[in-house]
């Protein structure tokens, strides 16, 4: 075992071997070199992708292309912590001082590929992103985690509460996905999965005034939240005949704009029949497997607009806004907190999802 003097260099942390086979172990607490952040972790959240990766989801441990997953690593990429180590250049770079709150975006841009130079920085080739590969990117199902050299971070208004600040992240992916959506006055807007990312979507795409918000889920518990949230009609897939509803809802057309955010691929299929003609498809979920569609649909009958989302560049400093003026609202969204020991018991109400939305961690709390 390790001395009490050595002991206070490491820190326990979650470490992803195989899939179901995450261990609690106790690791090194990282160093600072020049640039870098080490914050203390508050919360972070459980995220649908990190559950389809312990889940063992081929897209995270095969791939096509390759696999994603680098192991050993700690998970978690939906992070809130304090400052406690700064290196070098760090302070003044990100205006950080020890003790502030602060978040890192999930990409940690290589800043040499020709996505990086064009300020495209969220489809970097080289695609290292928290949480999913051992090393640089370790995430934040730790007591303490680095913001590399190189990562893009922002420090975080103290009064905001740290479960409202552990949906930064997922809501800067929303409003990535709703500016890629391109929504009109008037538009009717479908969102496909009202999970914590479709919720958030719900909010920010209300933002914009569309004609009808409609929001897709097959439990009622969310549906509820989301008409309490401001969703004009909600559907129950599993019950109703969501594309009749839909198109009875916009005079037989359907709707302007269809956002999946459910990850199922019968949401995409049930997408492309209830959008109308030149409409505008976002796809922002997840797949745990292959969708399989008409593709005859999107060109020679309807001519859509197939829009993809990925992260959420540049909508980190939006997103705290939002959050402050309480534009968009999370109480109802992040639903239960554990402390990190309970993270196999976390993941398996994560997974449930019945009473859970966002299930997070709190790594500094009771271990
Ligand atoms: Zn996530
Ligand atoms: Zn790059």
């Amino acid at each position: 075992m390790f001395s009490p003097k050595a002991k206070k260099n490491f820190m326990l942390a979650v470490v992803g071997y195989k899939p179901q086979d995450y261990r609690l172990e106790e690791v090194p607490i990282p160093k600072v070199g020049p640039e870098e952040v080490v914050i203390k972790v508050k919360q972070v959240g459980i995220c649908a992708s990190d559950l389809k990766c312990y889940q063992g989801a081929d897209r995270f441990w095969k791939g096509p292309p390759a696999p994603y997953v680098k192991p050993p690593f700690i998970p978690g990429h939906e992070f809130i912590g304090e400052v406690v180590k700064l290196g070098p250049g760090a302070s003044e770079k990100y205006n950080l001082k020890i003790g502030d709150k602060a978040i890192s975006e999930q990409i940690l841009p290589c800043w040499n590929c020709r996505f990086c130079l064009s300020g495209k920085y969220w489809m970097c080739e080289t695609n290292n992103v928290y949480g999913f590969h051992g090393g640089i990117d370790d995430g934040g199902m730790a007591e303490y985690m680095k913001f590399p050299q190189g990562t893009i971070n922002y420090k975080v208004p103290r009064d905001l509460p740290d479960d409202v600040a552990v949906m930064i992240e997922p809501l800067s992916c929303a409003i990535h996905a709703v500016q890629r959506a391109n929504i009109e006055l008037g538009d009717i807007v479908v969102i496909a999965g009202a999970g914590a990312i479709g919720l958030c979507m719900l909010q920010v795409a209300k933002l914009k005034n569309p004609g009808k918000l409609i929001m897709l889920d097959t439990k009622e518990k969310r549906l509820k939240i989301a008409q309490e949230l401001g969703a004009d009609i909600v559907i129950n897939v599993a019950e109703e005949d969501a594309v009749a509803r839909v198109k009875d809802s916009s005079d037989g057309y359907g709707c302007d704009i269809y956002i999946e955010a459910s990850g199922y691929p019968q949401a995409v299929e049930q997408g492309l029949e209830m959008i109308r003609k030149l409409g505008t498809y976002v796809e922002f979920g997840v797949f745990g497997h292959e969708a399989k569609v008409d593709w005859s649909i999107i060109g020679d009958q309807k001519e859509l607009n197939i829009r993809g989302s990925h992260l959420g560049p540049y909508c980190y400093p939006l997103a705290i806004e939002y959050l402050r003026k309480r534009l968009v609202k999370v109480d109802m969204i992040v639903t239960h907190t554990f402390p990190l020991r309970e993270y196999k018991k976390a993941i398996k109400i994560a997974s449930g999802g019945h009473d859970s939305i966002r299930v997070t961690l709190a790594p500094n709390e009771n271990t």
